[in-house]
């Protein structure tokens, strides 16, 4: 690690370690984020989460290098009386933790919602009443459906990027009706951003806001049945591992016709780095951090993610590597999609100078690489296991 004294910020100035209260810091962006904070920097880190198991490599033993700088606290949010004093404790709060799958936004929408905002005003109030800074993570989601998708399907306009590029200063937020439970967590994220953005604008709090775009790689989520239950569902990415380390066709939902942009998660948490040492660049800020070169239809990341699985695994591509199956069927009643997620970099870019550097081949290769390491044996066991009856 590179000694306080050497490290510089965007405009010269050195940066003074902090001590950051991480909230989430158990899950995947978390875990990514702990790791960069203790490999490259001089910050302590607050860990808060209920679990640690993303994070246990960076806690024990007590002979790592970054030893005393990173500490656990098991607590949920939702009812614990030291999530103040934590806060208070430090020179910025981050805030990760919610409920964050797409099958639990319609099956599971009051606790979708109560996780997104009702469980994040605490912090957010504790965060202003103590005059501390707080980056908060959102999502993409909160654009909702691109303008361009209810224009007719023929409209030449479809093809003009002022109908589909998300701009966080700009673009509209656009839901589906009350009965698209989907819409659950895009609109309890949206609600709280407008609650941080006006405890800026009337009361002066320090804060920051990052909008995700499929932000991808090793750790997300879970493998149903292995780390995580059986019936569970995940986002794409694990659910896609998962039909590729047991032999499974990958499930294309209404044909897998949606479009997303994927960002590998080494180069997000690189934004999210500038985002801590360079505050007076990123405070009052709404960014959205996506690679916007890397764009494919879900059927499309089906196809490259079976290419990439039987290099890395050595076996052969399933003879039916896809098949189609209905929203209904895959995520029950009230589900809905957003069609196209192209990120406007010019606001990230002119604050922070980040671009994102991987290929969408380069970052499925290093992740499923290792998915294959992590899973495959543990699999082939789950596999063998007699059902019992
Ligand atoms: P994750 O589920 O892996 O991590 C969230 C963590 O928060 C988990 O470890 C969970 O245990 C913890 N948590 C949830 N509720 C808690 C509570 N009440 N008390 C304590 N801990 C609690 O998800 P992630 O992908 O790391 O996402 C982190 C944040 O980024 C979320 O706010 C999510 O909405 C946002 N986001 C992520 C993406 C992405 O591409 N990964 C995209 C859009 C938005
Ligand atoms: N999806 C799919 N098959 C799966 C899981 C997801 O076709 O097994 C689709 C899903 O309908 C959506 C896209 O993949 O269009 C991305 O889903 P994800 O859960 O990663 O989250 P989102 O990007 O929608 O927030």
């Amino acid at each position: 690690m590179a000694s306080s004294s050497e490290r510089v910020d965007l405009d010269g100035n050195q940066i003074k370690p902090i001590t950051i209260c991480m909230i989430g810091a158990g899950g995947f962006i978390g875990s990514h984020l702990c790791e960069k904070l203790m490999n490259e920097t001089p910050h302590k880190v607050l860990a808060l989460d209920v679990y640690n198991d993303k994070i246990k490599h960076l806690l024990e033993p007590d002979n790592l290098p970054w030893h005393g700088r990173i500490h656990f606290h098991r607590l949920n949010i939702k009812h614990d009386s030291r999530l103040e004093g934590l806060i208070k404790m430090s020179d910025l709060t981050i805030n990760l933790a919610a409920i964050c799958t797409p099958a639990d936004y319609n099956t599971r929408p009051l606790d979708t919602i109560f996780s997104n905002f009702i469980d994040a005003l605490p912090v957010v109030k504790y965060c202003s009443e103590n005059n501390k800074r707080l980056i908060h993570f959102s999502t993409c989601e909160v654009y909702g459906k691109t303008i361009g998708s209810f224009l007719p399907k023929d409209s030449p306009l479809r093809q003009d990027p002022a109908y589909y590029v998300l701009k966080e200063d700009e673009s509209p937020c656009i839901f589906g009706s009350i009965e698209k439970q989907r819409w659950s967590y895009a609109c309890a994220k949206q609600l709280i951003e407008r609650l941080i953005y006006a405890e800026g604008a009337e009361n002066g709090m320090d804060f920051t806001i990052v909008r995700p775009f499929n932000w991808i790689g090793p750790r997300m989520d879970f493998i149903p049945g292995v780390d995580g239950p059986s019936e569970g569902v995940p986002r794409v990415l694990a659910c896609f591992s998962n039909n590729l380390l047991r032999g499974e066709p990958l499930k294309l939902v209404d044909g897998g016709q949606s479009q997303r942009t994927f960002v590998y998660i080494k180069d997000a948490i690189e934004a999210v780095l500038l985002m801590i040492e360079n505050p007076a660049r990123a405070n009052g800020h709404i960014f959205n951090v996506g690679n916007p070169n890397n764009e494919v239809t879900v059927r499309q990341l089906a196809e490259m993610m079976i290419q990439v699985y039987s290099k890395v695994s050595g076996e052969q591509t399933p003879e039916t590597p896809t098949i189609d199956v209905s929203s209904k069927e895959f995520y029950g009643e009230g589900y809905d999609d957003s069609d196209k997620r192209i990120p406007d970099m010019t606001i990230i870019n002119k604050q922070l100078g980040w671009n994102p550097k991987t290929s969408l081949w380069d970052l499925l290769e290093s992740t499923l690489t290792y998915q294959h390491r992590t899973y495959a044996e543990a699999i082939k066991k789950v596999i063998a296991k007699p059902i019992a009856s």
